[in-house]
Parts: structure tokens; C-alpha cells; sequence
């Protein structure tokens, strides 16, 4: 079998001209869905995120702003600054970028978000929301994951999930958000013994990791979904995943590539919860 491919690009562009739609029709009602996003420092992945980020916005017909601080800005600052985005009517949504400098306490910051605001999911109160089903903003990268299996129309319910990786930001929410669609998920993380006898047994699998090749053809059942979140560097510095994408495409039904899976959704869904944070803040 040759799985599937489900391509982030493709999935990205179609659900990024919905939201330039709705944007529009909030625009026509005199509300402009506005993110903020704020970088303190100069770590060099960030500013690539922060610009894809901006840029993404830009051409959905959102409004952004960026702004930037030096690596010395004091935790008190930055607290400051949060609150009076909180209570600037043309954002709706917040995004501060992590990693934070060390002197930072990155999830104070993350608190000092509205979580009417908290468009990247983090907040206690969205993960709160999440786990009790509540309305709420999901993490964009597992929220990504579940509308890629929409769109292949996929059905959890009675499957069997394995998540591969247990972080606050794709593998926990990915576990609750398989588990309110009726998939039976099993969590599996650094400690795990015997990888493989469990992702041998599922329908579904997440990667999650860092770690690439974390998942082998011989580990998957024939006709399994799978889904690579991770993001690496083979030797010849390429980027790639966690999963073996050439000998898992021959025993998977649906396969995510690296690059061009999960990664541009992570962004899609960032758009999307902002233009969900206005609509919300508009009605
Ligand atoms: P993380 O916080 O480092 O978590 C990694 C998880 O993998 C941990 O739960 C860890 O277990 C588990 N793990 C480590 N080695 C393992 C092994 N050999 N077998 C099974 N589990 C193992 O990473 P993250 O933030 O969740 O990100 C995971 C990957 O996704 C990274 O490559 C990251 O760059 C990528 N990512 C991509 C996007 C995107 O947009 N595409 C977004 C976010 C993250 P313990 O908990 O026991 O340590």
C-alpha cells in the first residue's frame, strides 16, 4: 500500500480563504480581527515564526502587530505589556512567543493573558476548557492534527489512538481532543515500554516527539492514520519528522509529510482562533 498523503499546504490554503471570508464579513460590521504577537529577544527560530506568523495574518486580512523587546526586558515589563493588550479593543488575540529569556517566568506570562484572548491555547483556563469540553481556544498544532482527519473525513469514534509524546502543548491536548472525539487513546511518552505493541494495535498514530525516526514501518498496523508532528534535522540538515516517511508511506492509509504536513497548519489554526477570538468579542 502507498499511503495518502494529507498535505498541510493544501488544507492550509482552502481553511486560511474561509477565514479571509469570515474576516471580511466582520469587517463589513466595522470589527477588524486583530493578533498581537511579542517577541522578547533574538533567538533566530522565533523571529521566523513571528514573521510567518504576521505575514499569515496580513494575507488572510487580519490585522497584526508586532512587537519586539530586548532580552533584557524585565518580567514586570512585559506583565505590563500584556495588560494593556488585554485591553486594546482592536486585538483579540495574543500570541507571546516561547521561549522566553530564563529571567522570564514564562507561564506568569502565559496567566497574564485573557483567556478571552489566548488564541495559542496555553492558558490554564483553555486547557481547563479543553479537558471539561467547554468552549475555549485549543492549541493550534493538535488542532491542526484534528482537521487534517476531518478532512479525510476520518471517524474516531471506537478507534484506537497512540499518541507518541505527552508535552502541554500538542501531546496532552491531542490525547483529550481524540478522547471528546470517542477514540480510546493511549499516551505513550519517554517511559513507555514497548513502543511498538502499542502503536501496533492502533488506528491512529500521533508523533510527537523531537526525535526522528521514532516510528518505523515494522511499528505500524496496515492501514493506520498517521500523523507527524515532529519537526528535525536529517544529516544532510534537511527538515524531516519523527516518523520514517518512506517506509511508513508503504504500510499507513494516510500519511502527513515533513515539511508540508502539521507545520503550516500550526499557523492555519492560529488564524483561526483569532478570527474565532473577534467574532466572539463582536456578538
Ligand atoms: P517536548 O516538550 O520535548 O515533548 C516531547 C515528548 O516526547 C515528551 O513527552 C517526551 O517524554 C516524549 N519522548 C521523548 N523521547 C521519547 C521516546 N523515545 N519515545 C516516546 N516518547 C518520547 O516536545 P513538543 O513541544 O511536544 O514537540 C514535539 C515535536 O513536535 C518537536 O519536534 C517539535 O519541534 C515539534 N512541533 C512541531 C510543531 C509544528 O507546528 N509542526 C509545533 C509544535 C511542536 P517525557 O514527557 O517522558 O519526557
Amino acid at each position: 500500500m502507498t499511503a495518502q498523503r494529507i498535505d498541510g499546504n493544501a488544507l492550509s490554503t482552502q481553511l486560511r480563504t474561509e477565514v479571509a471570508t469570515r474576516a471580511q464579513a466582520l469587517k463589513a460590521k466595522g470589527v477588524t480581527p486583530g493578533l498581537a504577537v511579542v517577541l522578547v529577544g533574538d533567538n533566530p527560530a522565533s523571529q521566523v515564526y513571528v514573521r510567518n506568523k504576521v505575514k499569515a495574518c496580513e494575507d488572510s486580512g487580519l490585522h497584526s502587530v508586532l512587537e519586539k523587546y530586548e532580552a533584557t526586558m524585565t518580567e514586570a515589563d512585559l506583565l505590563a505589556r500584556v495588560e494593556a493588550l488585554n485591553n486594546d479593543p482592536s486585538i483579540h488575540g495574543i500570541l507571546v512567543q516561547l521561549p522566553l529569556p530564563a529571567h522570564i517566568d514564562a507561564q506568569k506570562v502565559i496567566e497574564a493573558i485573557s483567556p478571552a484572548k489566548d488564541v495559542d491555547g496555553f492558558h490554564i483556563a483553555s486547557a481547563g476548557a479543553l479537558m471539561t469540553g467547554m468552549p475555549g481556544f485549543w492549541p493550534c498544532t493538535p488542532y491542526g492534527c484534528m482537521k487534517m482527519l476531518e478532512s479525510i473525513g476520518y471517524d474516531l469514534r471506537g478507534k484506537h489512538a497512540v499518541v507518541i509524546g505527552r508535552s502541554n502543548i500538542v501531546g496532552k491536548p491531542m490525547a483529550l481532543m481524540l478522547l471528546q472525539k470517542d477514540a480510546t487513546v493511549t499516551v505513550a511518552h519517554s517511559r513507555t515500554q514497548n513502543l511498538k505493541a502499542l502503536t501496533l494495535q492502533a488506528d491512529v498514530i500521533v508523533a510527537a516527539v523531537g526525535k526522528r525516526n521514532v516510528l518505523t514501518a515494522d511499528m505500524v498496523k496496515p492501514g493506520a492514520v498517521v500523523l507527524d508532528v515532529g519537526m528535525n534535522r536529517n544529516d544532510e540538515g534537511k527538515l524531516c519528522g519523527d516518523v520514517d516517511f518512506e517506509g511508513v508511506k508503504e504500510v499507513a492509509s494516510h500519511i502527513t509529510p515533513v515539511p508540508g504536513g502539521v507545520g503550516p497548519m500550526t499557523i492555519t489554526m492560529l488564524l483561526v482562533n483569532t478570527l474565532e477570538a473577534a467574532e466572539r468579542a463582536s456578538k
